[in-house]
């Protein structure tokens, strides 16, 4: 073990992990970055397949990026946001709202993702609040869903392994069963389903919207239950319910925002505007903390006062809007302009499929192979016919990504599925790499020649 790591273990917690599993497998000391692959201290690379936990964009140290970064912080690094303001912030809400669904006009900033939940949540209660409707104090959301883990997004979301030491803290939240298409209970196949299992979103709703001020939802992947994918029409008849019953749809697009479907954002697959739209992660392209929750004109309307005292959303981050961030972010958007990245995308998106295919179609662990834009998942189970998954406590991901490790890649399966998310500015020969080194690691680990 080498100095840092002893000295990382010393002295830091890391997220998401039981530390003792550190003792088998140390912490990877970066150094330095270079378009998809990382490299550690000994200069051994690895190709990021996860994006960095699904935040990169353009590569680790792009150039363009860096340039945007470097001239921003000699001019301002940050400022207070309350009643001051600079200009990327200001060009930034305006390419939001030029880019995402017609009608949400109105940008208010946070620093992650968890925090443009919390205000997506707290504007949509106030606003019910202030209408007179105080019975409207809950939301709905899906199982499996995830929003984060602060303690309002934790509420909304439905991920056990989160969730489950925190339940006495956490909001009431009325739960509705969501699609699930590889084991679809209707038994409607991808291509040409009508969404049978919204009639249990129907229901549900119809039974509880006097008490509901709006129903928040990951659009089109929900992407820590494992990639979890289902069609637009299901977004559609989403639309129709609230606008029925008068709710808040909030669209947490944090991280299938800025391309990763395919378009910019989800929402476009099934041609709706959501009411409040939360984005972060690939925001500023994997390079700072910055959050946005947009919203129409209608909600931003009514809190529009005479005093602060009445109807202002107090709410704020002493990072909101950090001026380096907002820069970075603009830089990405001009990626997204300057360079056709939609349109290259859905070519890469291709080939991604096609590679992944010649290898994933007779595999005697390939339940299945599903895929979305720039984002696909194998999904592993033990018996195909019956679709049975293994069992988590073998930790047959865990394995799989300790292996991918070793011949360098990263990938971090969510249990039994393993997914790629890369960053855009992956070539063919990356994809190939990504792809026969996925599989040489599933196939070592089942024993499985050749590998
Ligand atoms: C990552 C994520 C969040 C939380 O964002 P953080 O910046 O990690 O707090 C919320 N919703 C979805 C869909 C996410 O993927």
């Amino acid at each position: 073990m080498s100095t840092l790591q002893e000295k990382d273990l010393q002295y830091i917690w890391h997220p998401c992990s039981q530390m003792k599993d550190y003792e088998e497998l140390k912490p990877l000391i970066i150094e330095k970055g270079r378009g998809p692959y990382l490299y550690d201290v000994n200069g051994k690379s690895y190709l990021d397949a996860v994006s960095s936990w699904w935040v990169n964009l353009f590569g680790h140290s792009n150039p363009r990026m860096n340039r945007a970064i470097k001239e921003q912080i000699d001019q301002l690094e940050h400022v207070i946001f309350a009643n001051f303001s600079h200009e990327p912030a200001i060009k930034l809400a305006e390419k939001i709202v030029s880019i995402t669904p017609q009608g949400l006009n109105k940008v208010f900033f946070a620093d992650n993702g968890s925090s443009a939940i919390e205000v997506a949540l707290k504007l949509s209660f106030q606003y019910h609040q202030q209408a007179g409707m105080s019975q409207k104090k809950r939301f709905a959301a899906l199982t499996d869903a995830y929003h984060g883990e602060t303690l309002g997004a934790l509420s909304v979301g439905h991920i056990d392994l989160y969730s489950q030491v925190f339940k006495p803290l956490l909001l009431d939240t009325v739960r509705v069963e969501g699609p699930d298409c590889y084991r679809c209970p209707f038994g409607e196949s991808r291509a040409h389903c009508d969404a049978p299992c919204f009639q249990q979103m129907e229901e549900t709703i119809a039974e509880h919207h006097r008490t509901l001020c709006g129903i928040i939802i990951e659009p089109l992947i929900q992407c820590a239950a494992g990639m979890k994918m289902y069609p637009p029409v299901y977004l559609k008849k989403l639309r129709a319910l609230c606008d029925r019953y008068q709710l808040h749809l909030i669209a947490d697009e944090i991280a299938v925002g800025f391309g990763r479907t395919g378009e910019m954002f989800a929402c476009e697959h099934a041609q709706i505007r959501p009411d409040m739209m939360c984005l972060s992660k690939g925001l500023t392209a994997g390079y700072m903390p910055l959050a946005v929750t947009v919203v129409t004109d209608h909600i931003y309307d009514a809190f529009y006062a005479d005093y602060i005292e009445q109807k202002a959303f107090m709410h704020s981050h002493s990072y909101t809007g950090n001026p380096i961030a907002c820069a970075v972010a603009c830089e990405s958007l001009n990626i997204f302009e300057d360079d056709q990245v939609i349109e290259k995308n859905r070519q890469m998106s291709a080939y991604i499929v096609q590679k992944v295919m010649e290898q994933a179609n007779d595999h005697p662990y390939v339940g299945e192979y599903r895929q979305l834009g720039m984002v696909g998942a194998i999904e592993l189970v033990e018996d195909k016919p019956s679709k049975r998954g293994f069992d988590w406590k073998k930790r047959i991901g865990y394995q799989i990504y300790k292996k991918g490790l070793e011949k360098g890649i990263i990938l971090r399966p969510l249990g039994n599925i393993l997914y790629f998310m890369p960053p855009y500015v992956v070539t063919e020969g990356d994809i190939d790499f990504m792809v026969d080194t996925a599989f040489s690691a599933i196939n070592e680990f089942f024993g499985i020649k050749p590998y």
